[in-house]
């Protein structure tokens, strides 16, 4: 009998791609801990880039076919499949413009691996709700998540988070986030009253914003959600142009697909050369007892806009009554009613994110 050696499993494995990625597990380097115990039991890990990936058991399988197919006399094969978030700046430099990403160079930001844009065209579309939801769903996978709620106008976080009362305390000149149910928050409900906060004005906001970017303890992240203020105005402007952004997610309402306004948004982070991760589409349809979907706006819009406007589709989220309960209550929908229709979509859409932001990082990774 020959002997396996770990040549011969890594060989194997390099034929064997990831399917969103187009490329091969060994130039992602995915795989690590190749083993050979008693000559012939072969074991590895592979380090999926998205946690939960829905393409986790069809890769485990391509990988045990190929080392069979591939390495006479393997008698047992064990795959571990683990997780690594990748990050947009990946210590190689960033992707706007040529110029170094501020999140490797200032110390605040040194560990956050991605942050993601939360806009909308226009306020009511339930932006802010996607936000804290899609934080809460990446936080359960085991990520290590962050979300800011930028919103001067309108700050939602404290009460979609049961945190009306609650202040952040500064430590060694930073603000430490608040956390609860597994995502560190900063909101400016925090810290201004809501009152206050509507005086503020461009240059003043923006710059209120980009502290909780950069003076915020977020210590290790992997995804820090920014709820972005509604609309395509200075402030907004000036936040995709200055925030190190991996990309952008944008939510829409299917009646305001036709609207100017989410082209607008659009065009805002295409001007700046943010990537747009994808469309959600809000409260798409009400479904009913019976399983029926009624779309009473209308059928598959933001579906149609997101296909002639060259985006990734990210999902269709009903209309609930329960989320909107879930925002009033304190706690986010997602955590009250696992498993149910509304949650199914909400998970589907994070993990859509979640697996945009993978392939946007391997793209810029491979144009460098
Ligand atoms: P935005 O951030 O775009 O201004 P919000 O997230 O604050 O919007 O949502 C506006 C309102 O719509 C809130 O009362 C919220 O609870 C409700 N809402 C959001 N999404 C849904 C949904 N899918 N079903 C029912 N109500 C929703």
């Amino acid at each position: 009998m020959s002997i396996i050696t770990e040549a011969q499993i890594i060989a194997a494995l390099s034929t064997v791609n990831d399917p969103d990625l187009n490329r091969d597990l060994v130039t992602l380097n995915m795989i690590s801990d190749v083993r050979i115990e008693s000559g012939n039991r072969v074991s590895f890990t592979v380090m999926l880039t998205t946690p939960a990936c829905p393409l986790k058991e069809q890769i485990k399988q391509s990988c045990i076919a190929a080392v069979n197919a591939q390495v006479p006399g393997v008698s047992a094969i064990e795959v571990t499949m683990s997780s690594k978030v990748t990050s947009s700046c990946g210590h190689h430099g960033g992707h706007h413009h040529g110029e170094p990403h501020t999140c490797c160079s200032e110390k605040p930001l040194k560990n956050v691996k991605n942050i993601i844009a939360v806009a909308s065209g226009k306020g009511g579309v339930g932006k802010s709700t996607f936000a804290v939801n899609l934080a809460v769903t990446l936080a359960k996978t085991g990520a290590k998540v962050g979300l800011i709620d930028a919103d001067l106008y309108g700050p939602s976080i404290p009460t979609m988070f049961g945190l009306l009362d609650a202040k952040p305390v500064v430590a060694e000149k930073n603000l430490v986030p608040l956390e609860k149910f597994g995502v560190k928050l900063m909101s400016i409900g925090f810290l201004v009253d809501t009152d206050t906060a509507v005086v503020w004005r461009g240059p003043m906001a923006s710059s209120a914003i980009k502290q909780f970017i950069n003076e915020v303890e977020w210590k290790e992240l992997d995804y820090l959600i920014f709820d972005m203020p509604p609309g395509t105005g200075d402030i907004q402007i000036t936040l995709v142009q200055t925030l190190p952004l991996t990309g952008a997610v944008i939510v829409t309402t299917p009646q305001d697909v036709a609207l100017a306004d989410v082209s607008k948004a659009v065009s805002m982070f295409r001007k700046v050369d943010v990537p747009i991760l994808g469309l959600v589409e809000n409260m798409s349809y009400y479904e009913l007892p019976d399983g029926t979907k009624d779309y009473i706006f209308g059928h598959h819009g933001g579906e149609i806009f997101a296909r002639t406007h060259g985006l990734a589709f990210l999902g269709a989220i009903p209309i609930d009554r329960q989320v909107r309960e879930g925002g009033d209550s304190g706690t986010p929908y997602i955590l009250d009613h696992p498993g149910s229709p509304t949650s199914e979509a909400v998970n589907r859409a994070a993990m859509e994110v979640a697996r945009r932001v993978s392939i946007t990082n391997a793209e810029n990774a491979a144009a460098k």
